[in-house]
């Protein structure tokens, strides 16, 4: 909250600007700072000290402590469900989007309403009124369930959009890719999302299939509490397993990402490696920050489609009565 920075703001501008302001006055004429002093020792009242080394000129030496406790004060006092989202809120990855520059030619840009529910996704606050899903289930006012039901229509975009930023990516580091490749399988008949179209690393090509998983659905709740990106590690090693019959030829990547944000095991690494590869080319060393922000832009569109098109799905012709 702005009145837990307030604080830290304070004394860290006092210590940053003390020189400057004793180089402009007699040193006589202002000696001790008091209010300086009343800061600091208001600031320690609440059981924070400063990190050894710390400088004291730096907002964020006065900041983290504090920010450190209310964090582990907040994990304490979570239902199993605030627990999941705010673990994979502590991840980096998870919050990547949020520092996007909102361009719309860039597809940068989230709408209103997208916005709206990514925030409220990210602070746990509410959604919408509680109400009955079409698959019959309750949905309460934090509207989670969309993110995973059967019938919620943001899935295939998600996956989609996920498959798209990987292409694009590839294209801008100079490997051209297709999607859905037609003679490549696993041997079931199931196609991976994507291949390269020449060799990627030792002569192989790249082959990968990306998945968006729940962090809070049912089946996933109960590690996500303890683990943040449990559910995108297992949805990893589950992809590893069916497309193994592809390794000899290819080399298969799992991408998994989290409807929180938060990657799988591996995932971190191919984008970070697809990342140099495009900065190979551009000579800017940001592109892999660049990725990761379009692949949170594109989980966190897909989040906002699925819960509002379950609603609207439902009741968009009927009395809002019925909720
Ligand atoms: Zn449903």
């Amino acid at each position: 909250m702005s009145k837990d920075i307030a604080l830290p703001a304070f004394i860290s501008s006092l210590h940053a600007t003390e020189g400057l302001v004793r180089s402009i006055l007699c040193r006589t004429q202002i000696g001790d700072n008091r209010e300086l002093g009343a800061a600091v020792e208001k600031w320690r009242s609440e059981g924070l000290a400063l990190d050894e080394g710390a400088m004291e000129s730096r907002q964020r030496s006065w900041d983290e402590p504090k920010s450190v406790a209310t964090a582990a004060k907040l994990l304490e006092e979570a239902d199993q469900l605030s627990r999941a989202r705010l673990l994979a809120s502590a991840c980096r990855e998870s919050g990547l989007w949020l520092h996007a520059l909102p361009v719309p030619t860039l597809g940068t840009l989230l709408d209103a309403e997208s916005f709206r529910v990514a925030i409220a996704l990210r602070v746990g606050s509410d959604i919408c009124e509680s109400h009955v899903c079409r698959c019959g289930q309750r949905v309460d006012s934090r509207g989670l369930h969309g993110l995973s039901c059967r019938y919620s229509a943001g899935r295939h975009p998600r996956h989609a959009a996920l498959n798209d930023v990987i292409r694009r990516a590839l294209i801008s580091a100079g490997i051209p890719s297709v999607l859905e490749p037609l003679g490549v399988d696993r041997g079931d008949g199931k196609r991976p999302d994507g291949i390269s179209v020449f060799p990627f690393t030792d002569g192989r090509c790249l082959c990968w299939d990306a998945t968006c998983v729940d962090t809070y659905a049912a089946s996933h709740l109960i590690h996500s509490a303890l683990s943040p990106g449990s559910a995108a590690k297992e949805a990893e090693g589950r992809k590893r397993r069916k497309y193994a019959a592809l390794g000899n030829r290819y080399r298969f990547e799992p991408i998994a990402v989290e409807t929180a944000g938060s990657y799988g095991g591996t995932t971190g690494a191919l984008l970070a490696e697809i990342g140099r590869r495009i900065t190979d080319v551009t000579d800017d060393v940001r592109e892999t920050y660049w990725l990761e922000q379009r692949v949170g832009l594109a989980v966190q569109r897909g989040n906002a489609f699925s819960i509002l098109t379950a609603v609207k799905d439902k009741y968009d012709d009927r009395s809002l009565g019925a909720l």
